[in-house]
Protein backbone atom coordinates (compact mmCIF):
# COMPACT_ATOMS: atom_id res chain seq x y z
CA UNK A 1 0.00 0.00 0.00
CA UNK A 2 1.43 3.61 -1.06
CA UNK A 3 1.35 6.16 1.21
CA UNK A 4 -0.27 9.28 -0.59
CA UNK A 5 2.46 12.38 -0.54
CA UNK A 6 1.84 15.57 -1.08
CA UNK A 7 4.20 18.60 -1.79
CA UNK A 8 3.62 21.82 -2.02
CA UNK A 9 6.28 23.48 -4.57
CA UNK A 10 6.68 27.24 -3.48
CA UNK A 11 9.26 28.50 -6.19
CA UNK A 12 10.98 31.23 -6.09
CA UNK A 13 8.60 32.35 -3.57
CA UNK A 14 8.19 33.33 0.14
CA UNK A 15 10.97 35.11 2.45
CA UNK A 16 11.89 33.36 5.59
CA UNK A 17 9.57 35.51 8.14
CA UNK A 18 6.70 34.11 5.97
CA UNK A 19 7.76 30.40 5.33
CA UNK A 20 8.16 30.15 9.19
CA UNK A 21 4.28 31.77 9.67
CA UNK A 22 3.19 29.06 7.24
CA UNK A 23 4.94 26.01 8.53
CA UNK A 24 4.15 27.31 11.77
CA UNK A 25 0.22 26.88 11.04
CA UNK A 26 0.13 24.30 8.81
CA UNK A 27 2.40 22.05 10.39
CA UNK A 28 0.23 20.65 13.29
CA UNK A 29 -2.70 20.29 11.00
CA UNK A 30 -0.66 17.51 9.79
CA UNK A 31 -0.06 15.40 12.57
CA UNK A 32 -1.05 11.74 12.41
CA UNK A 33 -2.31 12.01 8.76
CA UNK A 34 -2.70 9.33 7.01
CA UNK A 35 -1.09 11.23 3.64
CA UNK A 36 2.45 12.70 3.41
CA UNK A 37 2.76 16.19 3.40
CA UNK A 38 5.60 18.33 2.30
CA UNK A 39 7.01 21.91 1.58
CA UNK A 40 9.18 22.53 -1.68
CA UNK A 41 10.97 25.48 -0.28
CA UNK A 42 13.51 28.28 -2.08
CA UNK A 43 16.99 27.48 -0.51
CA UNK A 44 17.08 30.23 1.37
CA UNK A 45 13.94 29.63 3.75
CA UNK A 46 14.84 25.65 3.66
CA UNK A 47 16.38 25.40 6.48
CA UNK A 48 13.61 28.14 8.49
CA UNK A 49 11.10 25.14 7.37
CA UNK A 50 13.18 22.55 8.47
CA UNK A 51 13.95 23.75 11.95
CA UNK A 52 9.66 24.35 12.10
CA UNK A 53 8.44 21.31 10.78
CA UNK A 54 7.53 18.20 12.98
CA UNK A 55 5.25 16.61 10.25
CA UNK A 56 5.85 18.31 7.28
CA UNK A 57 8.41 17.11 5.17
CA UNK A 58 10.60 19.60 3.71
CA UNK A 59 11.92 19.52 0.29
CA UNK A 60 14.66 21.78 -1.95
CA UNK A 61 13.46 22.38 -5.53
CA UNK A 62 17.23 21.74 -6.95
CA UNK A 63 20.49 20.86 -6.02
CA UNK A 64 23.98 20.19 -8.12
CA UNK A 65 25.27 16.84 -8.48
CA UNK A 66 28.90 17.66 -7.51
CA UNK A 67 29.73 17.70 -3.73
CA UNK A 68 31.70 21.05 -3.86
CA UNK A 69 33.97 22.60 -6.14
CA UNK A 70 33.73 25.95 -8.47
CA UNK A 71 29.83 26.12 -9.60
CA UNK A 72 29.36 29.93 -8.50
CA UNK A 73 25.64 29.72 -7.32
CA UNK A 74 24.74 26.17 -6.75
CA UNK A 75 24.15 24.09 -3.78
CA UNK A 76 25.17 21.12 -3.56
CA UNK A 77 23.62 17.64 -1.55
CA UNK A 78 26.00 17.77 1.63
CA UNK A 79 24.89 21.37 2.17
CA UNK A 80 20.90 20.08 1.68
CA UNK A 81 22.01 17.19 4.43
CA UNK A 82 23.65 19.24 6.87
CA UNK A 83 20.37 21.49 6.96
CA UNK A 84 18.29 18.60 7.64
CA UNK A 85 17.15 17.95 4.19
CA UNK A 86 14.81 14.90 3.41
CA UNK A 87 13.43 15.23 0.33
CA UNK A 88 14.65 17.63 -2.96
CA UNK A 89 12.51 18.52 -6.65
CA UNK A 90 14.60 17.32 -9.26
CA UNK A 91 14.03 18.32 -13.03
CA UNK A 92 10.58 20.40 -12.85
CA UNK A 93 10.07 21.42 -15.97
CA UNK A 94 10.98 25.61 -15.28
CA UNK A 95 14.50 23.87 -14.90
CA UNK A 96 14.35 22.05 -17.81
CA UNK A 97 13.47 24.94 -19.42
CA UNK A 98 15.03 28.03 -18.10
CA UNK A 99 18.05 26.36 -16.69
CA UNK A 100 18.95 23.97 -19.57
CA UNK A 101 18.43 20.66 -17.07
CA UNK A 102 18.85 17.77 -18.92
CA UNK A 103 17.55 13.93 -18.74
CA UNK A 104 21.41 13.15 -18.25
CA UNK A 105 21.69 15.85 -15.46
CA UNK A 106 18.87 14.79 -13.79
CA UNK A 107 20.03 11.56 -13.60
CA UNK A 108 23.30 12.59 -12.08
CA UNK A 109 21.48 14.94 -9.64
CA UNK A 110 18.86 11.71 -8.52
CA UNK A 111 22.11 9.26 -8.15
CA UNK A 112 23.76 11.66 -5.87
CA UNK A 113 20.32 12.45 -3.49
CA UNK A 114 19.88 8.31 -3.39
CA UNK A 115 23.27 8.16 -2.02
CA UNK A 116 22.72 10.63 0.41
CA UNK A 117 19.32 9.21 1.25
CA UNK A 118 17.63 12.03 0.19
CA UNK A 119 14.24 11.62 -1.33
CA UNK A 120 14.10 12.80 -5.13
CA UNK A 121 10.97 14.27 -6.13
CA UNK A 122 11.41 13.65 -9.73
CA UNK A 123 9.40 15.71 -12.60
CA UNK A 124 8.46 14.86 -15.93
CA UNK A 125 5.82 16.36 -18.64
CA UNK A 126 5.31 17.26 -21.78
CA UNK A 127 4.77 20.19 -23.71
CA UNK A 128 1.56 21.44 -24.80
CA UNK A 129 2.80 21.12 -28.71
CA UNK A 130 4.24 17.64 -27.69
CA UNK A 131 0.51 17.04 -26.40
CA UNK A 132 -0.73 18.17 -29.46
CA UNK A 133 1.30 15.97 -31.40
CA UNK A 134 -0.12 12.17 -29.66
CA UNK A 135 4.57 12.32 -28.70
CA UNK A 136 2.55 12.78 -24.91
CA UNK A 137 3.72 8.81 -23.81
CA UNK A 138 7.37 8.93 -26.17
CA UNK A 139 8.20 12.19 -24.40
CA UNK A 140 7.47 10.45 -20.16
CA UNK A 141 8.81 7.43 -21.03
CA UNK A 142 12.20 8.63 -22.52
CA UNK A 143 12.56 10.87 -19.43
CA UNK A 144 12.21 8.28 -17.35
CA UNK A 145 14.57 6.09 -19.04
CA UNK A 146 17.34 8.98 -18.57
CA UNK A 147 16.18 10.36 -15.50
CA UNK A 148 16.14 6.88 -13.99
CA UNK A 149 19.46 5.53 -15.55
CA UNK A 150 21.65 2.96 -13.87
CA UNK A 151 20.09 2.64 -10.39
CA UNK A 152 19.03 0.17 -8.06
CA UNK A 153 15.18 -1.04 -8.29
CA UNK A 154 15.07 -0.51 -4.12
CA UNK A 155 16.18 2.63 -4.77
CA UNK A 156 13.68 3.32 -7.58
CA UNK A 157 10.96 2.03 -5.19
CA UNK A 158 11.46 5.08 -2.41
CA UNK A 159 11.21 7.52 -4.97
CA UNK A 160 8.27 9.63 -5.84
CA UNK A 161 7.82 11.14 -9.53
CA UNK A 162 5.71 13.65 -10.57
CA UNK A 163 4.26 13.60 -13.92
CA UNK A 164 3.22 17.51 -14.61
CA UNK A 165 1.87 18.35 -18.18
CA UNK A 166 3.32 22.11 -19.13
CA UNK A 167 0.07 22.67 -20.24
CA UNK A 168 -1.06 22.62 -16.99
CA UNK A 169 1.46 24.46 -14.60
CA UNK A 170 -0.07 27.88 -13.82
CA UNK A 171 -2.73 27.96 -16.41
CA UNK A 172 -5.59 26.58 -14.43
CA UNK A 173 -6.12 24.27 -17.22
CA UNK A 174 -5.71 20.84 -15.14
CA UNK A 175 -5.68 17.68 -17.09
CA UNK A 176 -8.77 16.07 -16.82
CA UNK A 177 -8.46 13.03 -14.16
CA UNK A 178 -8.43 10.53 -17.33
CA UNK A 179 -5.13 11.49 -18.68
CA UNK A 180 -3.79 12.44 -15.36
CA UNK A 181 -4.45 8.89 -14.72
CA UNK A 182 -3.08 7.43 -18.02
CA UNK A 183 -0.11 9.23 -18.03
CA UNK A 184 0.67 8.44 -14.06
CA UNK A 185 0.36 4.68 -14.96
CA UNK A 186 2.81 5.10 -17.97
CA UNK A 187 5.17 6.78 -15.61
CA UNK A 188 4.87 3.41 -13.18
CA UNK A 189 4.82 1.22 -16.51
CA UNK A 190 8.21 2.94 -17.77
CA UNK A 191 9.40 1.40 -14.16
CA UNK A 192 8.13 -1.32 -14.41
CA UNK A 193 9.85 -1.70 -17.68
CA UNK A 194 13.66 -0.84 -16.43
CA UNK A 195 12.91 -1.91 -12.76
CA UNK A 196 10.78 -4.62 -11.94
CA UNK A 197 7.37 -5.30 -10.58
CA UNK A 198 8.41 -4.57 -7.08
CA UNK A 199 9.73 -0.84 -8.17
CA UNK A 200 6.87 0.01 -9.91
CA UNK A 201 4.33 -1.03 -6.85
CA UNK A 202 6.27 0.84 -4.75
CA UNK A 203 7.14 4.14 -6.31
CA UNK A 204 5.16 6.77 -5.98
CA UNK A 205 3.86 8.63 -8.81
CA UNK A 206 1.96 12.32 -7.91
CA UNK A 207 0.28 14.12 -10.48
CA UNK A 208 1.18 18.10 -10.74
CA UNK A 209 -0.06 21.34 -13.19
CA UNK A 210 -3.58 23.14 -11.58
CA UNK A 211 -3.88 20.95 -8.22
CA UNK A 212 -6.44 23.20 -6.09
CA UNK A 213 -8.74 22.46 -3.45
CA UNK A 214 -11.85 21.58 -5.90
CA UNK A 215 -10.04 19.31 -7.83
CA UNK A 216 -7.29 17.21 -5.51
CA UNK A 217 -9.84 14.38 -4.31
CA UNK A 218 -10.83 13.28 -7.90
CA UNK A 219 -6.98 12.80 -8.59
CA UNK A 220 -5.98 11.13 -5.38
CA UNK A 221 -9.58 8.40 -6.51
CA UNK A 222 -7.05 7.72 -9.32
CA UNK A 223 -5.40 3.94 -8.70
CA UNK A 224 -1.89 5.43 -10.33
CA UNK A 225 -2.18 8.64 -8.76
CA UNK A 226 -0.70 8.62 -5.46
CA UNK A 227 -0.15 12.58 -4.80
CA UNK A 228 0.37 15.71 -6.04
CA UNK A 229 3.01 18.31 -6.50
CA UNK A 230 1.03 21.78 -5.72
CA UNK A 231 2.85 25.27 -7.02
CA UNK A 232 -0.15 27.85 -7.10
CA UNK A 233 -2.67 26.44 -4.04
CA UNK A 234 0.37 25.67 -2.22
CA UNK A 235 1.22 29.52 -1.03
CA UNK A 236 -1.46 30.22 0.75
CA UNK A 237 -2.17 28.79 4.07
CA UNK A 238 -6.33 28.61 3.57
CA UNK A 239 -6.04 26.75 -0.30
CA UNK A 240 -3.39 24.66 1.23
CA UNK A 241 -5.32 24.08 4.50
CA UNK A 242 -7.82 23.09 2.46
CA UNK A 243 -6.09 20.57 0.07
CA UNK A 244 -4.86 19.21 3.42
CA UNK A 245 -8.49 18.74 4.64
CA UNK A 246 -9.91 17.58 1.73
CA UNK A 247 -7.18 14.25 1.66
CA UNK A 248 -5.96 13.42 5.31
P1 LIG B 1 0.70 24.76 -10.35
O1 LIG B 1 2.25 24.34 -10.38
O2 LIG B 1 0.03 23.96 -9.28
O3 LIG B 1 0.72 26.25 -10.02
O4 LIG B 1 0.14 24.49 -11.71
C1 LIG B 1 2.63 22.99 -10.27
C2 LIG B 1 4.12 22.85 -10.33
O5 LIG B 1 4.79 23.61 -11.05
O6 LIG B 1 4.69 21.97 -9.66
Amino acid sequence: MRKPIIVGNWKMNKLNKDAEAFVKAIDPKCEGAAATYGIGAPFTCVETCVKNAKNLIIAAENCHFEDAGAFTGEVSVPMLQEIGVTHCIIGHSERRQMFNETDETVNKKVKRLIEANITPIMCCGETEAQFDAGETEAVIRAQIAGGLKDLCPKCVGKMVIAYEPIWAIGTGKSANTEIAEKCCAIVRDQVRVMYGDEAAENVRVQYGGSVKPNNIKEYMAMPDIDGALIGGASLKEDSFTEIIDATK
